[in-house]
């Protein structure tokens, strides 16, 4: 098996060490014994690089990237939706999960355009929302708890299906305590960190459904890996919190 993992616009899209998923679901894929290529999609691209991919990965950003990048992000609006609606996994972080939206406001006044392929708008508001995140997820997914750090001055509001319910942290908004976007096999979230490598659950929940959209392969033919390590880090960040949290085996 084989899947095709295009990573976009790595040159604006690339907070607080989001390129580590990249490097998890690469890893994870091959320690299945499937092959996974990467492509780093740049501004000067052409669109036919994202024929035929498996999951498609955003980046965070700060404001002024998030400007600079609709221009390039519109001329591959089409292809992005089609390969959403057609459920390509998708991983959008902050910026990026914003980007997907209709419109950032800023507190200025400012509108950063969004691509409008999923309903829902950022707002600016006073304050940045800055630390660990703790989640328990919607995707009925064990572990149940997803860590992460967050930091965004913007805030979400949407009515789709959300990542998660909030343990700890602000998540979309700081209010409503609902964390990031579920829409078909896309997942958009807060969550840096990177979010992966302490995260094993979530980087498989997206190989998996790249395999069963591509292969049709079911679960127990989706080969289990050893997670220790991944866990430790994993209940960690839970440990600093709440003794609560520790995922029991
Ligand atoms: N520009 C966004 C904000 O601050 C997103 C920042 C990020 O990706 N961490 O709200």
């Amino acid at each position: 098996m084989h899947i095709k993992i295009v990573n976009l616009f790595p040159e604006l899209l690339n907070l607080y060490g989001d390129k580590g998923n990249i490097i998890v679901l690469k890893k994870r894929a091959e320690w299945r014994n499937i092959k996974a290529d990467i492509i780093d999609y740049h501004i000067e691209d052409t669109p036919y690089l994202l024929k035929e991919v498996d999951i498609v990965l955003l980046g965070g950003a700060s404001d002024y990237e998030e400007k600079i990048l609709f221009k390039f992000l519109l001329g591959i609006k089409n292809i992005l939706k089609e390969l959403i609606e057609s459920n390509v996994p998708v991983l959008a972080i902050c910026g990026g999960y914003q980007l997907l939206g209709n419109l950032y406001i800023k507190d200025s006044g400012e509108e950063i355009k969004g691509l409008g392929i999923l309903d829902f708008y950022t707002k600016q508001e006073k304050g940045r929302l800055v630390g660990n995140l703790i989640i328990e997820n919607n995707l009925g997914l064990l572990p149940k708890t997803v860590v992460g750090f967050e930091n965004h001055g913007g805030r979400t509001y949407h009515n789709y299906n959300t990542f998660g319910k909030i343990l700890t942290g602000f998540g979309n908004n700081g209010k409503d305590k609902k964390e990031g976007i579920v829409y078909k096999n896309l997942i958009g979230t807060y969550m840096h960190g990177p979010i992966l490598p302490k995260n094993p659950h979530i980087a498989d929940y997206l190989i998996f459904n790249a395999l069963k959209r591509k292969y049709g392969i079911t679960f127990d033919e989706f080969a289990k890996l050893d997670d220790r390590i991944e866990m430790l880090a994993h209940r960690k960040v839970l440990a600093l919190y709440n003794k609560r949290f520790f995922f029991k085996k």
